[in-house]
């Protein structure tokens, strides 16, 4: 394992680093960052909660040098919440952060925005939406953009972004270094990558194992009808720094949130039909522990970096099973002991078999002791691994 100075960063760089804290580069950072400062493009495949956002900050504040007063970086991210995210945790290792970034993003006024941009700002962090709105209407320039990055790509496809990240690239210069970051490299990834990159080093950090190994796993088979009952059950029982409850739709986020505070447990929520200013709110309350419970869909469910989330609750088996690891994956961090419960009724099964699948081990079902079940709940039922062995017995 090298250190952070052996990677070829200059003398305050280093500084700004152990004042953070620190102490030894992540595999992605100890990879990425050499690459990066040599000025190569990178595809790097990490998870979050890998230490990416610093694995390209670093080397782009090396790379930009002396400020000036124009955009040359630009980092592309899917949502609101990440981009605020990576704007807080790149600006900490530049000086003068408050005159070189840029946090664009929709759901909220342009004057701030604007009033960034003609300061000068030199790293402009965005969503694609509102930069391709304020680009149209020439309050932004990419001319002399000279590192993009492209962070959280697969999730940006997922989201239907795949057009205008295409034409966001289109509209920066040829000639510049580009820093692609996925949870996973697909086709259309690599699609992107042959004609957005230049001879790109691929960095793969991913562990075989999807999950932390800190985290434990649960099932929690019930009767549809007694979701909400089991839930409100599981949290009174549960001894819980703090919980994500996961719902798959925005109507099932409001509803446990009624439900949730009608059983006098405070909460914050989180999906897309609220507004910025209440999804700020909800993420802060969360984060600085106003709130210990936040119900969220899966708006919540990547790239999200909050620290002490001892549980997560899947209120819903998620419909896509790639899902289920990224839910988790807000548990159990940086080595941290996070516990995972899933409720679920009958109807799910197809789901929940496609998890064990990707995850290559069943999960356990549990009964919740003292819950008054009205209809028996299936603890048997064979998860996909196990039904495999079945056949293979047959
Ligand atoms: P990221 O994957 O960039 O969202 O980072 C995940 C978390 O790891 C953040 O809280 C970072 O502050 C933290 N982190 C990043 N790099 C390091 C490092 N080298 N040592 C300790 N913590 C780190």
């Amino acid at each position: 394992m090298k250190t952070f100075a052996e990677l070829g960063l200059p003398e305050k760089i280093l500084a700004t680093v152990e004042k953070i804290g620190y102490k030894e580069p992540t595999p992605i950072q100890e990879q990425a960052i050499p690459v990066a400062i040599s000025g190569r493009d990178v595809i790097g495949a990490a998870q979050t909660g890998t230490g990416k956002t610093a694995a390209y900050a670093l080397p782009i504040l090396v790379r930009l040098g002396e400020p000036q007063k124009h955009p040359r970086c630009l980092v592309l991210v899917p949502t609101r919440e990440l981009a605020m995210q990576v704007e807080e945790a790149f600006s900490r290792f530049a000086e003068n952060a408050q005159e070189r970034f840029a946090l664009l993003y929709g759901g909220v006024r342009y004057e701030q925005q604007l009033h960034a941009l003609r300061a000068g700002a030199e790293i402009v962090v965005a969503t694609p939406g509102r930069l391709i709105d304020l680009w149209e209407q020439r309050f932004v320039d990419l001319s002399h953009i000279e590192v993009l990055v492209l962070d959280e790509v697969d999730r940006m496809l997922d989201m239907g972004f795949i057009e205008d990240v295409s034409r966001i690239i289109r509209m920066c210069p040829r000639q510049r270094q580009t820093l692609l970051f996925s949870a996973t490299v697909n086709k259309t990834i690599r699609e992107i990558a042959d004609w957005a990159l230049r001879d790109p080093v691929e960095i793969d950090v991913r562990t075989g194992t999807l999950a932390a190994e800190t985290i434990s796993h649960a099932i929690y088979p019930v009767a549809g009808y007694q979701k909400y009952d089991l839930l409100v059950a599981l949290l009174a029982r549960t001894q819980y720094k703090s919980v994500i409850v996961f719902t798959r739709t925005k109507r099932d986020a409001d509803r446990i949130t009624e439900w949730l505070e009608a059983n006098k447990i405070p909460v914050a929520t989180l999906h897309a039909d609220r507004t910025q200013r209440e999804r700020t709110a909800a993420l802060q309350g969360f984060r600085d522990g106003k709130f210990n419970v936040l119900v969220a869909t899966d708006i919540a469910s990547r790239g999200l970096d909050i620290s002490g989330v001892s549980h997560v609750i899947n209120y819903n088996v998620p419909e896509h099973p790639e899902d289920y690891v990224h839910r988790i994956g807000r548990t159990g961090r940086a080595g941290d002991e996070g516990q995972a419960f899933t409720l679920f009724s009958p109807d799910e099964l197809s789901q929940l078999q496609a998890i064990e699948r990707l995850l290559k081990m069943p999960i356990e079902r549990k009964k919740l002791d003292g819950f008054n079940y009205r209809t028996e709940p299936l603890m048997t039922i064979p998860g996909a691994a196990t039904t495999k062995k079945k056949r293979r017995n047959r």
